[in-house]
């Protein structure tokens, strides 16, 4: 039987992207390996996001040019944000690659394997019990940092009819929960023919027997509607979880990043979600050292954090990105060190705000997904994404479990099996 091995880096998305991969593969009669020495196919799924992700992405590349060098026969793709539109560069730059081939679709040329390809993709036999679905593909933002809209293109949105019969589908086989997928899912929609919205979406998935919770993620702030708020305050299986990245606290900062909204729309929009969905839980993105970031512009990001306390904070170091806006205008004049000072700064503050806010849960009783094992316990997530963990013996894989929390830290919550409601 031959082997394949998928080596993803990078967001949700590729991870997504990968599974499917996966599942192609396997619906004609190729099996998974733990390594890629084993393998017949490898595909590295690749993101250039970061320096840091692509320099990873590079590495790996390179390491695979000894192991193509004893083995020629083993075929090697590579596919995720590193394809750009040039791929003979590409094939010029890493000539023992046999295949390039653009996020979010299956190639159409190769060998048997590729061949065989439809370009939709393939739906895992036995799904886990939390599922990412992409809704829609590409970027229209531009926000001057990102490469993200140079390499996964324009939006370009899924049908609501091809979305609900795939989750159908996927809960028929066994998810329970499903994460949809979209750099900027506030848009999806507004290319398709009668312009759904994301609202329209979620109210049809809500209706699907079986389909325990639904969550969505990216949202962007100049995008995000009162309408999508009041749907999810009502609908029943929609998690109480907002990730709405900020990325600045200046509003100098906010139109040199070319985000499109104000600090001040920011606030109003996060009181908003907390006044009409209880109990929301709100996740953020943050860019340090973006070019000519003052100590005090720095210092106001900080100041914003430590007012709207977010449950999770994503803080990244500025890296320009060839090609982009940013990369092309501002000088990338704010020092490594200081970079990494600003980011353990805010590292440190969630730290302490996480702590807090995830101590409230200590005595409470949780719903949660068991979603896996890891290191001996089970683990799963609540419905505002808490990480739980459950040491027992009995096999609760794919169940929603009521745990009663005896420990938190900034990261996870512990606790043991309740059989009364959760609070
Ligand atoms: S919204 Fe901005 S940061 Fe997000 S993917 Fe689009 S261009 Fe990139």
């Amino acid at each position: 039987m031959p082997h394949y091995y998928i080596w993803t880096i990078g967001c949700q998305m590729n991870k997504a992207e990968s599974e499917r991969l996966g599942s192609f593969f396997e619906q004609r009669g190729y099996q998974a390996t733990a390594t890629a020495e084993q393998a017949d196919i490898i595909v590295l799924n690749s993101c250039v996001v970061r320096q840091s992700a692509e320099n990873r992405v590079i590495n790996k590349l390179n390491a695979l040019k000894s192991l193509k060098g004893l083995r020629p026969g083993l075929t090697l793709a590579v596919t995720g944000c590193l394809v750009n539109s040039d791929i003979e560069q590409l094939k010029k730059d890493f000539p023992y690659v046999d295949y390039f081939f653009k996020p979010g679709v299956l190639p159409t040329e190769g060998p048997q394997w590729l061949e065989k390809a439809e370009r939709t993709q393939a739906l895992p036999q036995h799904p886990p019990p939390s599922v990412y679905v992409p809704i829609i593909q590409g970027c229209d933002n531009f926000c001057s940092y990102c490469i993200v809209p140079y390499r996964r293109g324009r939006e370009r949105s899924r049908p609501v009819a091809e979305i609900t019969s795939e989750v159908g589908e996927l809960v028929r086989r066994g998810a329970k929960e499903v994460t949809l997928l979209g750099q900027n899912v506030d848009s999806y929609g507004h290319d398709l023919a009668d312009k759904p919205d994301l609202a329209d979406l979620l109210s049809e998935l809500n209706a699907i027997d079986g389909l325990a919770r639904i969550r969505f993620l990216t949202n962007h702030p100049k995008d995000m509607s009162t309408r999508l708020i009041n749907t999810v305050a009502c609908l029943d299986k929609v998690c109480e979880l907002i990730c709405l990245a900020v990325q600045s606290g200046n509003n100098d900062i906010l139109k040199a990043m070319r985000r499109d909204y104000t600090v001040e729309h920011y606030r109003r929009l996060i009181a908003e979600i907390r006044s009409k969905i209880p109990g929301v839980a709100i996740s953020t993105d943050v860019i340090v050292g973006f070019p000519s970031e003052s100590e005090q512009q720095f210092q106001q990001t900080f100041s914003l954090l430590s007012e709207l306390r977010f449950d999770t904070v994503h803080v990244a170091c500025y890296s320009p990105r060839p090609g982009t806006i940013a990369a092309k205008k501002l000088e990338d004049n704010i020092p490594a060190v200081e970079k990494r000072r600003r980011l353990n700064t805010i590292e440190q503050l969630q730290e302490s705000i996480a702590t807090e806010i995830n101590a409230q849960l200590l005595g409470k009783t949780v719903e949660v997904l068991v979603e896996g094992k890891k290191k001996g316990k089970w683990q799963g997530r609540t419905r505002s994404d808490k990480l739980v963990f459950l040491s027992d013996n009995d096999d609760y894989l794919g169940q929603l479990v009521n745990i009663k929390i005896e420990k938190t830290s900034p990261w996870s919550l512990q606790g043991k099996i309740e059989l009364s409601s959760p609070q």
